[in-house]
């Protein structure tokens, strides 16, 4: 029953975009889904290590900014202090504000310590009566503040430009103008005030002390320091930059961003925040600290201000979101090259279960589906598969089998049939069926060769009889025995057949007519011979005929040998007579 079969279709038509391999959307699922999570991940902890990064930044740049405070404060605490003990060593004044020894310790004191520029005590009017330097002395400072307040208390006064002392001192190291800090307390003698012990200290001790404690990685870092007065006026910038900053009139930033307020939000410690500077567009990272006075004097309500560039303080921030990207990329990477090195068996396994259902389909003998093992689904639909396969195949053998048995019964069938069809049921000979098949075939054959054929006509004479005399059954077996004896007289080439009734048609192939006349004489002699049991004697008639050359059928040849049997009839019966 196995068809023959178009080859089997090893890929879909060329209109269909070819799908991608189970093993490809394995990898291409498995990979996007991990670059989804593995991106959304190094992100989201991109972004909290840059906070915390940020955080930090803010933190040192906040530290950086409060030890100078430190700094500063502690040396406006440490000067007051100096000038208030030296102030209230009654020791020194008894002999009065002008001795030898006063003016001596002035210089010491202003040797030991370079930045105070000035050091003197004025009497209670204001005159000075004498000073480290000889500059003032005799001239009146009764109209400075350092004087006027330090008559009463102890004072630390703001930075101020140098004014009268400007002209008497060498510039400063710097080019900038000379500016002071001053320093001032009263000297009291049985509770009164007799006079003012004043120190003028330079600003640059100021930068001194902030230069001292500029951490080492602050240039690099791009940290600078700035220090504003209480009314948030710029007092101090780095090196050489102040008078940059003060002509664009930089004042004490504000931040950015939720915190307003930049003396309240970059105070707490830890906290810095953006904020625009007058000398650039982008943002700083600004630290605000507030001077940590550690006397009323000494309070002088500074502002501390470290100030880093943005990009270099979040430098660090910014790069570990870009690793994190790249870590994120390179594992998604790593996980679908994993997937398409798991998904291989799995996909070899369906490859090789596809193919053998082509071999199978296309009958390859020996195709059998292979049992696989990738994963539990594909071994349990190799072995279905396999078992389905298996019984397709023995259910196709058994019907192809029955398929065979019919086909052979058919035939068989079909033989008897065109046997009974081309056969007398009385005698067993040939019926006219059966006679015209075998003329035709032995016309064709005598037409080709060129050899003769005849034919003999015989009939029983006076049957009729027979039947009246013995009854139909005793005429049957009249007939049956004749037939069996022209059967046993004749060559097995020889066809005979019962046309009808009792009419017998003898074929003769490769026999001339007289050859012809001969046996049918023998056969008339043989009938006349053997008297039927019951009945006696019976007598045939024969007329006999050949085929003419150039006949083109035997029907011409029929007519005569019937013809020939009439005038057998005729000449009185138990003749032969033949019409060529
Ligand atoms: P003739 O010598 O002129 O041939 O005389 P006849 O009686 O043989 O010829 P006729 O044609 O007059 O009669 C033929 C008889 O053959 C008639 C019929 O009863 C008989 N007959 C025909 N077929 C059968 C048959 O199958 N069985 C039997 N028993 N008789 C048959
Ligand atoms: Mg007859
Ligand atoms: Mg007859």
């Amino acid at each position: 029953m196995t068809q023959p079969r178009p080859p089997p279709p090893t890929h879909s038509s060329a209109s269909k975009p070819r799908p991608w391999s189970l093993r490809t959307q394995i990898a291409v699922v498995f990979g996007s889904l991990v670059a989804l999570v593995a991106m959304l991940l190094s992100l989201a902890f991109g972004e909290l290590l840059k906070l915390q990064i940020q955080h930090e930044a803010a933190a040192s740049l906040h530290t950086v900014a409060h030890n100078a405070s430190k700094a500063l404060a502690n040396g406006l605490f440490e000067r007051s202090r100096l000038v208030q003990v030296m102030a209230s060593s009654q020791h020194l004044w008894k002999n009065g504000l002008d001795t030898p020894d006063v003016t001596a310790l002035l210089q010491r004191l202003q040797a030991t310590q370079p930045h105070s520029l000035w050091i003197g005590v004025a009497d209670a009017q204001g005159i000075v009566q004498t000073d480290s330097n000889h500059l003032l002395q005799g001239k009146s400072v009764s109209d400075r503040p350092w004087f006027q307040a330090g008559l009463k208390d102890v004072y630390v006064g703001d930075v101020h430009p140098a004014e009268r002392l400007e002209k008497m001192l060498p510039p400063s190291a710097n080019g900038e103008p000379l500016r002071f800090v001053d320093f001032s307390a009263p000297i009291r003698q049985q509770g009164q005030p007799v006079g003012v012990l004043g120190i003028q200290s330079s600003w640059d001790w100021a930068r001194d002390a902030i230069e001292d404690l500029r951490p080492v990685y602050a240039d690099q870092a791009q940290i600078a320091l700035f220090v504003f007065n209480r009314q948030g006026r710029l007092i101090y910038a780095p090196q050489g930059q102040l008078a940059r900053f003060m002509a664009l009139d930089q004042a004490l930033p504000a931040t950015e961003g939720p915190s307003t307020s930049a003396t309240d939000s970059m105070n707490t410690p830890g906290q810095a925040a953006l904020a625009h500077w007058k000398d650039a567009d982008a943002p700083f990272l600004t630290a605000v600290t507030t001077l940590p006075a550690r006397s009323l004097a000494s309070d002088l309500g500074w502002y501390v201000v470290a100030r880093q560039p943005t990009q270099t303080a979040f430098a660090a921030a910014n790069s570990v979101v870009l690793q994190a990207l790249f870590g994120g990329i390179a594992a998604a990477m790593l996980a679908a090259l994993i997937a398409w090195l798991a998904a291989r068996r799995l996909s070899e396994d369906l490859n090789s279960l596809s193919q053998a259902a082509l071999y199978i389909e296309a009958g390859m003998p020996g195709a059998v589906v292979p049992q696989t093992h990738s994963t539990r689904e594909v071994q349990r639909l190799s072995s279905t598969l396999g078992h389905m396969t298996r019984r397709l195949l023995a259910m196709n053998e058994a019907m192809e089998e029955t398929v065979r048995q019919r086909t052979l019964e058919l035939q068989h069938a079909n033989l008897e049939l065109s046997h009974l069809a081309s056969s007398d049921p009385l005698t067993g000979l040939l019926n006219r069926r059966g006679f015209e098949t075998q003329l035709s075939y032995a016309l064709a054959l005598a037409r080709r060769s060129g050899r003769p054929l005849s034919v003999i006509s015989l009939d029983v004479d006076h049957f009729k009889r027979v039947n009246d005399n013995h009854g139909h059954e005793v005429g049957d077996n009249v007939l049956r025995s004749l037939g069996g004896q022209l059967k046993e007289r004749l060559r097995s080439s020889d066809v005979v057949a019962r046309l009808g009734g009792e009419e017998f048609m003898v074929l003769l192939p490769d026999t001339a007519l007289d050859k012809a006349l001969e046996t049918a004489l023998q056969l008339l002699a043989s009938v006349q011979a053997y008297p039927e049991p019951r009945v006696g004697r019976i007598t045939v008639s024969a007329g006999l005929s050949a085929l003419r050359p150039g006949e083109e059928d035997a029907a011409a040849m029929l007519r005569r040998s019937d013809e020939a049997l009439y005038a057998a009839k005729a000449a009185g019966r138990n003749c032969a007579q033949v019409l060529a």
